[in-house]
């Protein structure tokens, strides 16, 4: 029987970062991953990044991950959103070529030696607490020993997919079906309801009018993700994307034909992204709005498919193609793929622990869609903590846990831990406190401490050390620098004059005839700008800190009379480990938050 110390089931974006973080350490990493499905696949849109996303990808980026310097070798559109909004708030979306972007992310798990690829379906896994060890068992009857086991099988489990009246098992499009939680883990709570995602038809890019939609081309401005990489220079040719838009035809096909919606006819019971959310969803909920933007965006340099981002749908083929149709620009669209919506199993993550691992079986780590996410960086920042978790612990070494109020990573792996999913989860700026600190730009920042202290010696240790002296250096020379006359110091003038702060500090230096990086520039000129608001929730942050990693007994807490019978159910439900958990818990009361604080020394 072939031993590994950590073994991760998947291939997809949780189970990459995992085996890869965890290849970073001293331990043999086994992926074991179904025949016929992609490694760093993008089975819906093939674009990184985005909204409260981007911020997440250079998290992984600063951490050694690999999701960044993949996107940008592969990246054939990039965006920068949010950029009417503030600095806080602006994440990079990069569209990427997906064969580019699967072929580079095999290539990075193939070369690593650390690493054995291992392809095969999972039929059977057994623990032996006496031994501490995980027994895999292949559908080819192969079988493989770990100490560690890190799930990440995304849609597959007891994966069923709907398009119209059409029902097939399997994980996704021409993808097996994996056993369910229940036939692989008997011993694991799995959410009682199941969760479904959706993905529209990919049309024939030969068959747009692209001459009636609105051209988008890549934004020369936006940063590429990965520290290593030039900031603006793309590595691949760069396509535009193209804004069409439904209309009341569209949306009417789609009201006319409800009964044949598998979400609306009772066929799929799972909950689907509420952020995210199909056409038949959208033509429901607004019923007073015909027109909803389409985004018709390439797949590849050389796919011959464009993806209509807007349209997810698992109505029969034949309404797509008519509601399609309907859409100024795509009048003769020809459908290669029609869309569909997938059903699979969740595991309750209240059953895990911050570092993911599960509270009763030790040694068993969950990532990516199968916790209750959605989307390829939320899957990619659970690997990040689930792979440096597993190793530690085969290490014999302290937990890693990354807080939520130095990174996104940290937001959503509490968010999970504490709550009950009841529907599919998406990361946003506005699920974090303090997202005027936890920002795009200074990821490295945030960061590099973390990535010092786990002692992950890679390539990035000299560019962060020069980043962090220059940023250091900077920061000392506006915080102290006093115009003679007015005696304001040059960061007040940055947070109060009307101009954008990195043009006048740029200006600024130039002028003076000083030199620094274009980046640290950008740092510490939108730091400046956020600098009261920082000290106020850095203020707060401290004091949140000092109590959230307090332990408390959540066992003594339920049988507690000073706490009402709701919340004590509540507590009782999720178990939280310390006073941070237990103050996300939703629904929690104020009140039992200020009791228990009050008993904590
Ligand atoms: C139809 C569809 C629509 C989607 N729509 C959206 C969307 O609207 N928005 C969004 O953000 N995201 C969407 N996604 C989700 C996106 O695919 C995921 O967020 C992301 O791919 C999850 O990554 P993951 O690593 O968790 O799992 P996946 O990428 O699903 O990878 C799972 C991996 O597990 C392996 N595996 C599974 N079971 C077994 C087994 N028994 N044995 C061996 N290997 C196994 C598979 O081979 C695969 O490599 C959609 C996905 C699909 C399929």
């Amino acid at each position: 029987l072939k031993e590994f110390d950590i073994i991760v089931v998947g291939g997809g974006h949780a189970g990459i970062e995992s085996a890869w973080l965890a290849s970073q350490f001293e331990v043999r990493v086994g992926m074991v991953t179904m025949n016929g499905v992609e490694i760093g696949s993008t089975p819906c849109n093939p674009s990184i990044g985005g909204v409260g996303k981007g911020q997440v990808v250079r998290e992984i980026d600063c951490l050694g991950g690999l999701m960044g310097k993949v996107a940008d070798r592969s990246g054939i559109q990039y965006r920068t959103l949010n950029e009417s909004k503030g600095y806080a708030v602006q994440s990079t979306r990069v569209q990427v070529d997906k064969d580019l972007y699967a072929q580079y992310a095999t290539e990075e798990i193939e070369e690593n030696e650390r690493i054995e690829l291992i392809r095969g379906k999972v039929v059977e896994i057994e623990h032996s607490e006496n031994l501490k060890t995980f027994t895999i068992t292949l559908s080819s009857g192969d079988q493989f020993l770990a100490k560690k086991l890190i799930i990440t099988t995304g849609t597959f489990l007891k994966g069923k997919l709907h398009r119209g009246e059409e029902v097939k098992n399997g994980g996704r499009v021409s993808c097996e079906q994996s056993p369910g939680m229940e036939e692989l883990f008997p011993k694991v709570g799995r959410l009682r309801k199941r969760f479904k995602t959706g993905t529209p038809p990919r049309i024939d890019r030969e068959t747009i009018n692209y001459s009636s939609l609105v051209e988008q081309k890549s934004d020369r401005t936006s940063q590429n993700f990965h520290w290593a990489h030039d900031p603006k220079k793309r590595i691949q040719e760069q396509l535009s994307c193209y804004i069409a838009h439904t209309n009341s035809n569209t949306l009417s096909t789609i009201r006319e034909n409800k009964e044949k919606s598998p979400i609306f006819n009772g066929q799929i019971s799972g909950v689907g992204p509420r952020y995210c959310p199909s056409i038949e969803d959208k033509a429901f909920r607004y019923l007073d709005r015909d027109i909803h933007h389409v985004f018709i965006e390439p797949e590849g340099l050389q796919a011959a498919t464009v993806y209509p981002n807007g349209v997810s749908t698992s109505l029969p083929k034949e309404i797509q193609q008519e509601f399609i149709r309907s859409i100024v620009g795509l009048e003769k669209a020809k459908i290669l793929v029609y869309g569909y919506a997938v059903e699979y199993d969740v595991v309750d993550t209240t059953e895990l622990r911050e570092t993911l691992e599960h509270k009763k079986i030790q040694g068993l780590y969950f990532a990516g869609q199968v916790c209750g996410t959605s989307g390829y960086e939320e899957a990619a920042g659970q690997g990040v903590i689930a792979g440096i978790n597993s190793a530690l612990s085969c290490l014999g070494r302290e937990e890693f846990i990354l807080g939520r109020t130095v990174s996104y990573i940290g937001v959503m792996v509490q968010d999970l831990v504490t709550n009950v999913r009841d529907e599919p989860y998406r990361l946003f700026t506005a699920r974090a406190e303090n997202r005027l600190t936890i920002r795009e730009d200074n990821a490295l920042v945030r960061i590099s401490g973390y990535r010092k202290a786990l002692g992950l010696d890679m390539e990035i240790d000299r560019y962060q050390s020069s980043f962090m002296a220059e940023y250091e250096l900077l920061l000392h020379l506006v915080e102290n620098y006093r115009d003679r006359q007015s005696k304001m110091s040059l960061s007040s003038y940055l947070r109060q004059s009307d101009r954008d702060p990195i043009n006048t500090l740029l200006e600024y230096l130039e002028n003076e005839g000083l030199s620094f990086t274009r980046e640290v520039i950008r740092t510490v000129a939108i730091s400046c700008l956020y600098d009261g608001y920082i000290t106020r929730s850095h203020q707060e942050i401290e004091k949140f800190e000092k109590y959230s990693r307090k332990m408390v007994q959540w066992e003594a807490l339920i049988e507690n009379s000073n706490i009402s019978n709701e919340c004590r159910a509540r507590i009782s439900k999720v178990r939280p480990e310390n006073f941070g958990q237990l103050r996300n818990i939703e629904g929690i009361r104020p009140a039992t938050v200020a009791f228990v604080a009050g008993t904590l020394r």
